[in-house]
């Protein structure tokens, strides 16, 4: 099976573990600070705080946040479920915005809608939550703009997007947000195996970030309220234990070496797929000018007259593992038990009916995807 994504690690990549592995700190070491220090150097942030997950990295953010029973979060309903997750941590209520049809991001005219309407009801939300689906960013500035009248603040779920630019600068520096947040998982475009990172420019929600990612607890003299001694620390408030271990961080130094070219390879590999696939009646993802993709997935949208469920099969029957991101969060039988039903989103519904994720890693060849698009063109054939 060619999958649909896959991490890439090298020997390099294993020296700089096994090199943790054989110093004195495996875990609250030095390669955490580095590891963040490096990762806020590149995405010209001032702060980054790594965490075990960037569902974890959500959760502190909203926290950070003041996000409570009392408040909303909006974010899209498609996305991974971490992404509304979040905000039900905190005991807030959850909404979405829908998103466009074409190139699967918060739609900026729904939002201003829903802006509109939620002013008129009473029931603004404290928090936005765009999600940039596959690797594009979402229209931040625009988003900003709609949202900053109402003092909503934003978190970017960059999950996808690392390495990605927006009007030619890096996503998570936070121009137009005030935390961004990415993955590290395996399948995302660098991997620490399990782990997250938020960038912020304000050092009051850098320093809550990370004090409630290790318990609530802080030994930074700025902090502290009284002084016992040298063997002092503070919990000052309810956290958790959402630390990121030395030998995570390690590969995830390593792995930011080869960010860059991970990126080009991705661009130059969906490039290849937008040529052969222009033959076909598939539609691959909009791509907006102001926006360089880290294309973390490569997304069609099948034609209306295509059997989706059947393409998909016969893909996998292919043995091309195609995926679907994503089911609209707020289908899943945990949303619906809290109000949401079939018809509350078009856009989002209308989307997963026709989406299709197709293989997308730096170790593609150009001879896979000949192979995944030849076999694309003779399913459609048979299909029609
Ligand atoms: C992967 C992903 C997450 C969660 O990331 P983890 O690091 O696995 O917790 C959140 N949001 C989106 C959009 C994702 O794709």
């Amino acid at each position: 099976m060619i999958p649909y994504g896959k991490q890439l690690i090298d020997q390099t990549d294993i020296d700089a573990v096994v090199a943790v592995l054989k110093s004195d700190f495996i875990t609250q070491g030095p390669a955490v600070a580095q590891f963040e220090e490096k990762l806020a150097s590149f995405t010209h942030s001032k702060f980054a705080v790594a965490a075990s997950n960037a569902t974890a990295c959500l959760h502190l953010a909203c926290l950070a946040l003041d996000v409570g029973p009392q408040d909303t979060v909006w974010t899209s309903p498609v996305s991974f479920v971490a992404s509304a997750n979040c905000a039900l941590y905190c005991g807030a209520k959850v909404d979405f915005v829908d998103i466009n049809l074409a190139d699967g991001l918060m739609c900026i005219k729904a939002l201003d809608k829903k802006l509109q309407w939620a002013k008129a009801n009473n029931c603004l939300p404290k928090v936005i939550i765009p999600v940039h689906l596959a690797g594009q960013s979402c229209d931040m500035q625009a988003i900003k703009n709609l949202t900053a009248p109402y003092n909503i603040k934003i978190i970017e779920d960059a999950s996808h997007a690392i390495g990605a630019k927006y009007q030619n600068s890096p996503v998570g520096n936070c121009q137009y947000s005030d935390i961004c947040v990415f993955s590290f998982h395996p399948v995302k475009i660098i991997t620490t195996g399990e782990g997250g990172i938020a960038t912020t420019n304000n050092a009051h929600l850098a320093n809550k970030i990370k004090q409630l990612g290790s318990h609530g607890v802080t030994r930074n003299p700025d902090l502290l309220t009284e002084d016992h001694g040298p063997w002092y620390y503070e919990q000052q408030a309810l956290g958790f234990n959402y630390r990121l271990t030395d030998i995570q961080a390690a590969l995830g130094i390593s792995q930011l070496d080869k960010l860059s070219a991970f990126i080009e390879k991705r661009n130059e590999l969906a490039d290849y797929y937008n040529t052969r696939l222009k033959q076909l009646a598939v539609t691959p993802l909009a791509q907006h000018s102001q926006c360089y993709s880290s294309y973390h997935l490569y997304v069609i949208q099948l034609p209306s007259n295509v059997d989706h469920r059947q393409c998909f099969e016969k893909l996998r029957q292919h043995k091309i593992g195609v995926n679907l991101h994503y089911i609209p969060i707020h289908l899943q039988p945990y949303y619906k038990k809290l109000g949401f039903q079939t018809g509350d989103f078009e856009n989002a519904e209308a989307y997963y009916k026709k989406a299709i994720t197709l293989p997308l890693h730096p170790n593609l060849t150009r001879s896979d995807i000949d192979y995944i698009c030849e076999t694309l063109a003779k399913i459609l054939s048979e299909n029609a």
